[in-house]
């Protein structure tokens, strides 16, 4: 790629930049422009692919209540699906968790891509500057008061943003997070040894909740997309090639995992999508560096299997949000400061549910007798009490935000 002159480049003033136009980043660009903030968002990829990309499909009350506000369009309340529990099955029987009588607390149902799409429209609706299709994004001086991205317009032409803080709010693969020097920047990991096969299926639903499903062959994930179309997942290793294993086959596979004297039976339909999804547990601390800070997956991941990845990045934002709005407003950096701090309190309760819900519901590769059977103990343990239920419950249906974040 030729070095453009600076003096070519065409500059936008913005008092925040952001990379990337997921969940992250453009919720925080709605919160920071009801405020009054100039915001500019950029992301490499089209909307409309964006939009077409099937991911998370939960989201906690507080993310809901986030997205129902009416400059939002508020379309998750009418087109979501409101779930009040899970179905917990092991020992080939079923086992409601029941968050509404437990916690009273719901979650809804709701995919990912029309979390996109809402705050996309809105985005468009109310004029912001929220640019797709760009390329070579790359932020600068961010150690400094002036710091400012540099990426080519989706016309080919050079572009430079110059603003007073960056937020790095693209994803997993996060380019902006090395920008954090290795001294002073700590990466927590862990791999797991299995993966899942994902498939979406033209068909009515199977079961009105999600059901987590614990078997001798392995775990496996009934869960709903919409009345036509569904997501349902079974544990896999992870070099499996989706293209090996024909529809009937897949189906076979999900039905043994969740066979049982009740009967209950999945309702087959077209695969429309296969995919293997690789577990992994990150987190990138401190999320911040003088004037970059990072949000969603860029600083932290999560097994899918606690549903919480879509509803961290939007819990960052709303942490990092008052933050920055206080910061450009008033010159006071006391929020930002604790950013990280806030931020990765809430993470790390995250990853705990999702390694938890992961380890007790997967079976582990060349795993002893005695680990399965203590699996099957801890899934009693968990339903039989209502502390242990409850305890499940809260965690899945999300912790009230910091008490500091309006
Ligand atoms: C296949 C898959 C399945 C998943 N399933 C679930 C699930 O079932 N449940 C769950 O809770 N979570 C799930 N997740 C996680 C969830 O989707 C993420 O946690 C969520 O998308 C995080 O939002 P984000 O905005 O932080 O990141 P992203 O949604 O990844 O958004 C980041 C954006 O940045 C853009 N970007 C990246 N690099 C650049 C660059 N250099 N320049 C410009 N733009 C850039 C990307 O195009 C992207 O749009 C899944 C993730 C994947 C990948």
């Amino acid at each position: 790629m030729p070095q453009i002159p600076r003096d070519e480049r065409k500059t936008v003033d913005a008092d925040v930049g952001i990379i990337g136009a997921g969940p992250a980043g453009l919720m925080l660009a709605h919160l920071l422009r009801r405020s009054g903030l100039r915001v500019v968002a950029i992301d490499h990829r089209g909307a409309e692919e964006i939009h077409r990309t099937h991911r998370a499909g939960i989201l906690e009350h507080e993310s809901v209540r986030m997205l129902a506000e009416p400059d939002l369009g508020s379309r998750v309340l009418t087109d979501g699906h409101l779930h009040d529990g899970i179905d917990l099955r092991f020992g080939r029987r079923s086992h409601r968790i029941d968050f509404q009588e437990l916690v009273g607390e719901s979650v809804w149902l709701y995919p990912q891509n029309e979390v996109f799409w809402d705050l996309a429209r809105a985005a468009e609706h109310h004029r912001m500057d929220v640019r797709y299709g760009v390329a070579d994004a790359s932020a600068f001086d961010v150690a400094t008061d002036h710091p400012g991205i540099r990426f080519t317009d989706s016309d080919g032409s050079a572009r430079e943003i110059r603003c007073r803080y960056v937020v790095g709010a693209d994803g997993s693969k996060s380019a902006t997070r090395g920008l954090i020097p290795r001294e002073i920047r700590r990466d927590y990991f862990a791999e797991y040894p299995f993966a899942w096969f994902g498939i979406l299926a033209e068909t009515p639903p199977s079961a009105p909740e999600l059901i987590y499903a614990q078997s001798p062959r392995g775990f496996a994930l009934i869960s709903q997309r919409s009345d036509t179309v569904q997501r349902l997942y079974f544990q896999c290793d992870p070099a499996t090639d989706p293209a090996d294993w024909s529809q009937d086959q897949i189906w076979e596979e999900l039905q043994a995992r969740i066979d049982g004297p009740d009967g209950m039976t999945l309702r087959r339909g077209p695969i429309i999508e296969s995919t293997v999804l690789k577990f992994r547990s990150f987190v990138c601390d401190p999320m911040r560096y003088h004037r970059l800070y990072l949000a969603g997956d860029a600083a932290h991941t999560v097994p899918p299997t606690g549903a919480k990845g879509l509803n961290l990045a939007l819990a960052d934002v709303r942490v990092l949000a008052p933050a920055l709005i206080r910061a450009v407003r008033d010159g006071d950096e006391t929020l930002l400061g604790e950013y990280s701090e806030t931020a990765l309190s809430r993470v790390w309760k995250a990853q705990n549910f999702s390694y938890w819900m992961t380890t007790m519901l997967h079976t582990a590769p060349g795993e002893t007798e005695f680990a399965t059977a203590r699996r099957l103990g801890e899934l009693r343990a968990v339903t039989e009490s209502p502390h242990g239920r409850a305890y499940l419950a809260e965690q899945y249906t999300g912790w009230p935000f910091h008490p500091t974040v309006s």
